[in-house]
């Protein structure tokens, strides 16, 4: 027997070990079936090249528990370790550069739980003992038995071990008894050895007979030793694709809309799948994602700092020994290799978007509004991908029509540029409620877009921002006339009084509770477009609907909600109507008009006379005069206003028209609603 200590020459790695690793001390498992699989590979190798001529017999790897004993057990039948190997490679650990390992990562948590590779030792983050007992693949090496307590001293004999190959028992501490859970190793394996290429066995097969769970003979193999991503695909149909997908993602009911096959050898090394999913809502897009592995086996599922964001909406798997795995999240992100990486997927990602769109139209179609949320967000995150997608990004129709915003150009220049050479593009986010602007739209030609997705809003920015003579309008935030203007329509003036008319008999019967604002404007749109309107500001609604989704953006959130009550007086409807309140009111509104005169000539002339004097130089009674006149002109305005108010309150026609606006903006609700519809019914009577 040899004692010896183990070559850490600083303090002892042990503790950090311990200490650093225990939030993430499951990879242990993963770490000891690399090796066992990495040992086994090199026993084929070294078959394959004549070197080894023995029997490779049985190949798998064995991970095993005893719950007496509190020992777990990794085994393989591969190339084995002769004393001299235990000790150049287990316990010279300095060699493999952990002294420095140890000086490095002392103060970084974060990088020394990233380190991938700290290997065997990584069993004692759960062991308070570890046995390792290994028979070379050279027959004529002697076994050997190490022990390990978890400090520097090690103990090592010779021993006899009948099968090659090597056995790393751990003694679990206890608090790491819940490692001897069938179940828990069971998870384990599957989540980081589920594609190893060496099959791994973790008991036997079990199966339902005579009302329960039964061991049967079968070994319980856990892998997929040559998953999808690492065959070529010439030799894998649309089938094995989708039978890979739900290998990966087990829960997944949905088959996916299409996948990417990367396989990539220089400058970096990369093989991997990706899919497009269906995705139904929000909830899901993150419920499974793309899962990393090195060499086929899992590192993590998080591959934020890999790939850009939207990327990860995608499903799949990304395999590369490439991706620097021992260093913060941070560096990462401004590694070179990753960089490379990075923007060859974004490539290929794009190539096989612009192949299907070229050659399958049909079925791009068919599927983009799976895939819209996904492209608006690459389109608004990454220059690069817009250049690409911008080709290939669809718009859609209300009568589901497809476009590029290219070909949409194309088909609506004609009829939809405004008298200022910009190209209206008019949408809509809910056919249902702007159903009869729509109406409005198709009979003079128009076209409506549908824009309903959730990124659509900062699409539609961005589409501006990129087209210069490319505007977007809502198709109800306002009159078809004015939103696609196409010469300056001959107005018919009204008189001032004409128009106070009507303002102060609208404004009047305005809903006031609630927080939404309204205002109202006097204009002669048409004599075919609608009487009574609601308008809204296309920027102001869009910077609202924008702040739904975007951080410090709450300041157009809180504004409230305003819209332009516009009254048209080219209506006949109005026509009428003004004739009826003018007529109605005459009598009580040309005394007030004289007296508002009156005082309007009175004010000017007090001002003229006080013009070329300081403030401080006029006199008490000069300012007095001037307070004056303006409250009674107030008051008197203020009374005109009344007549009118009293007036429209009477006037049911009024309160109809306002109701009928609201009712078309779908904002008439409640006890309002209620008032129109009894109204409605009380005019329809005699
Ligand atoms: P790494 O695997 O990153 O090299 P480890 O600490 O896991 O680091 O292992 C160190 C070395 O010990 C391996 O490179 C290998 O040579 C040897 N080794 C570990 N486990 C086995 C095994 N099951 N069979 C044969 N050799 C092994």
């Amino acid at each position: 027997m040899s004692k010896g200590n183990i070559g850490v020459t600083s303090d002892n790695i042990f503790p950090i070990i311990k200490k650093f690793l225990y939030s993430d001390h499951e990879i242990f498992l993963r770490e000891l079936v690399s090796n066992a699989v990495d040992a086994t590979q090199k026993l084929k190798t070294l078959a394959s090249v004549g070197e080894f001529k023995g029997e490779l017999g049985d190949t798998r790897v064995r991970v095993s528990i005893d719950k007496n004993k509190k020992t777990l057990t990794v085994s393989d039948h591969g190339i084995g370790m002769s004393a001299e190997e235990v000790d150049k490679y287990i316990n010279q650990i300095a060699i493999s550069g952990a002294e420095e390992f140890v000086n490095k990562y002392k103060d970084n948590v974060q990088a020394i739980i990233g380190h991938f590779g700290l290997g065997f030792y990584s069993a004692f983050m759960v062991a308070t003992k570890v046995e390792i007992f290994s028979q070379s693949w050279r027959e004529e090496e002697k076994a050997v038995h190490w022990t390990c307590s978890g400090n520097p001293d090690y103990e090592m004999e010779e021993t006899i071990k009948a099968e090659r190959g090597t056995d790393i028992v751990l003694h679990l501490d206890d608090e790491n008894l819940d490692f001897l859970e069938d179940s828990k190793i069971q998870g384990l394996l599957n989540k980081y050895c589920k594609f190893l290429p060496v099959e791994i066995v973790f008991g036997k097969k079990k199966e339902w007979k005579d009302g329960r769970e039964q061991e049967t003979g079968e070994d319980n193999v856990i892998n997929d030793v040559n998953p999808a991503w690492t065959r070529t695909p010439a030799d894998l149909k649309e089938e094995d694709y989708d039978k890979f997908y739900h290998e990966l993602y087990p829960a997944q009911m949905d088959e996916p809309l299409f996948h990417i096959h990367l396989n990539v050898d220089y400058p970096f090394n990369l093989t991997g799948i990706l899919y497009f999913p269906r995705i139904k809502n929000n909830l899901d897009i993150h419920r499974n994602k793309i899962q990393l592995y090195c060499n086929q086996v899992f590192v993590t599922d998080e591959v934020e700092n890999i790939v850009p964001e939207y990327l990860t909406l995608l499903h799949g798997v990304i395999d590369s020994p490439d991706i620097p795995l021992n260093v913060s999240r941070s560096y990462l992100q401004s590694d070179q290799n990753v960089k490379k990486i990075s923007s060859y997927i974004t490539r290929k990602v794009a190539d096989q978007l612009a192949d299907i769109f070229k050659n399958k139209r049909e079925e791009f179609e068919q599927k983009w509004n799976d895939i819209a949320l996904f492209m608006r967000f690459g389109m608004l995150s990454d220059e690069k991908f817009y250049e690409r997608a911008v080709k290939f990004a669809l718009l859609e129709d209300i009568d589901h029509k497809y476009y590029t915003i290219e070909e949409y150009q194309a088909a609506v220049k004609d009829n939809q540029t405004d008298k200022d050479g910009n190209l209206i593009c008019l949408y809509t986010q809910d056919e249902e409620k702007a159903y009869p602007y729509i109406q409005r739209a198709k009979a003079k030609g128009y076209n409506v877009l549908l824009m309903n997705g959730e990124l659509d809003v900062h699409y539609i920015s961005q589409a501006e921002q990129k087209n210069e003579k490319l505007r977007f309008v809502r198709v109800d935030s306002d009159v078809i006339e004015n939103l696609i203007r196409k010469e300056d329509a001959e107005k018919t003036v009204l008189t001032p009084a004409e128009e106070d008319a009507l303002r102060f008999s609208f404004e009047s019967q305005l809903p006031k509770e609630g927080t939404t604002q309204y205002m109202v404007s006097v204009d002669t749109v048409s004599s075919d477009a609608l009487p009574v309107f609601l308008t809204q500001n296309e920027f102001m609604r869009r910077m609202k609907d924008m702040s739904a989704h975007q951080q410090g953006m709450s300041f157009y959130g809180q504004m409230p909600d305003q819209y332009n009550l516009v009254v048209n007086a080219a209506h006949p409807l109005v026509k009428d109507l003004l004739q009826t309140i003018q007529t109605a009111l005459a009598d009580k509104v040309a005394p007030l008009d004289e007296q508002i005169a009156a005082k309007e000539t009175e004010k000017e002339q007090l001002q003229a006379a006080q013009k070329d004097k300081k403030q401080d130089e006029l006199t008490e009674e000069e300012k007095n005069a001037v307070t004056e006149v303006t409250k009674t002109l107030a008051d008197l305005r203020n009374g005109k206003k009344q007549l009118y108010a009293d007036y429209a309150k009477e006037n049911k026609e009024i309160s109809q028209l306002v109701d009928i606006a609201l009712l078309a903006s779908g904002l008439l609700k409640g006890e309002a609603l209620a008032a129109f519809v009894n109204r409605s019914v009380s005019l329809l009577g005699k």
